[in-house]
């Protein structure tokens, strides 16, 4: 693609604004008033939680069924999305601009809140716009966080059908491009069965929702987790069955270990003795889980999202670095994560952190990191 066509292609136009804005306004509606199990938040300062709808899987199976509906009948184009893919995200950056400034500035005006969620000004223009002011803006009753990042979820399955039509209407489906899909499918689907996990995520309870969250789930999650299947749109790969076979066992193995210890640590929230794998929990100072998978590394749930990630580019061969862009960021992003997190941690469970290091001095992967 020359330099001029790639600038068309960037530019937004009135359809891709509409696209955008349709999802959003199905999202914001149905969320409000579809049916989900309310699933309180962690405590916050103040003693007070906020409250989420977890109705992200109704949403899903309603959104792709009626998309598909409108595509049996000819009303949208299954490939629509694909074949607006840049415009689309230049759309997508420039909403995610417009949404961080009128955060940037509710936060601003709203400072002098006093309670938990009162605004985190640092008068640093760069820091309060990249970082957020807030920890956890409301938008009619919803939580914008939550809210994000399942629309970056759902954003990316939408994204991966609509490649996978192109590429059926191409004639060019391939044994590769039905792995991608089916890895990213079955993870996309389990975040939905268990978005009442991400409640109690590092996202959900300490990160201030600023531009490199908002950008981080409506841009980045859709665009480029979906970097494998563009990838696949114009590269052929020829996968043996040795390949086919190590590549399930890589996603098998990686999600077994990410659900795995994510159920564990949640289970474990809601009841510190529940069991883990069929024993009493080895707790440390009547806080922390040193059983199981947290028995093994502190950050256990890393390494098993890690593999996954890897799983998603391997249907891609060997040829190519572009399709092992999403594990290499996974990967930055997990190890300066688990450190911010060590850190968080240690100041808030100091010595008994400190017993759990010794017990457990393994970050991310055992004897390794
Ligand atoms: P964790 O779910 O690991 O949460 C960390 C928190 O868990 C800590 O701050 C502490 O919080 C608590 N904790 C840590 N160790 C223990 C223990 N031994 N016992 C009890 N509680 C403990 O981190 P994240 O929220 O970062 O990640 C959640 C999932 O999301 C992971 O699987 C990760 O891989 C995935 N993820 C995926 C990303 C992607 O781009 N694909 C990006 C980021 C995350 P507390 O104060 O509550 O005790």
């Amino acid at each position: 693609m020359d330099l001029d066509s790639l600038i068309s292609s960037l530019l937004p136009s009135w359809t891709s604004v509409a696209m955008l804005l349709s999802f959003f306004t199905y999202l914001g509606i149905s969320g409000s008033i579809l049916p989900g199990r309310i699933i309180p938040g962690v405590t916050l300062s103040d003693g007070t939680r906020l409250h989420y709808r977890c109705n992200g899987m109704l949403l899903l199976l309603l959104l792709v069924l009626s998309l598909g509906a409108a595509a049996g009948i000819d009303l949208v184009s299954p490939s629509a999305i694909a074949d607006r893919g840049l415009e689309l995200l230049s759309t997508t950056f420039i909403f995610s601009v417009f949404v961080t400034l009128i955060l940037y500035l509710t936060g601003r005006q709203s400072r002098n809140q006093s309670s938990s969620l009162k605004p985190h000004v640092t008068g640093n223009l760069i820091n309060d716009w990249w970082f957020g002011i807030q920890l956890n803006p409301q938008f009619i009753g919803m939580d914008l966080k939550f809210f994000f990042v399942r629309a970056g979820m759902m954003g990316w399955l939408l994204i991966n059908l609509s490649v996978l039509a192109k590429c059926i209407q191409e004639g060019i489906l391939s044994r590769s491009m039905i792995f991608y899909q089916l890895f990213c499918f079955l993870y996309i689907l389990d975040y939905f069965f268990h978005e009442e996990y991400m409640t109690s995520t590092w996202d959900i309870i300490a990160e201030r929702l600023g531009f490199m969250l908002v950008f981080g789930d409506l841009v980045w999650i859709p665009f480029t987790f979906s970097i494998q299947g563009w990838w696949l749109l114009s590269n052929r790969v020829d996968l043996t069955m040795a390949a086919v076979i190590a590549n399930c066992l890589v996603f098998l193995i990686g999600y077994c270990v990410f659900r795995g210890a994510n159920k564990q640590k949640h289970d474990f929230k809601k009841n510190s003795k529940a069991l883990i794998w069929g024993r009493p929990p080895k707790v440390i100072g009547g806080k922390l889980l040193a059983s199981g998978y947290w028995g093994i590394a502190r950050h256990c749930n890393y390494l098993g999202d890690l593999l996954v990630a890897l799983s998603f580019s391997l249907p891609c061969g060997l040829s190519s670095p572009v399709p092992y862009f999403y594990p290499i960021y996974l990967l930055i992003l997990l190890i300066w994560r688990e450190r911010r997190d060590e850190a968080r941690c240690a100041e808030k469970y100091k010595e008994i952190w400190a017993e759990y290091r010794k017990l457990v001095p393994w970050r991310i992967l055992p004897y390794v990191y």
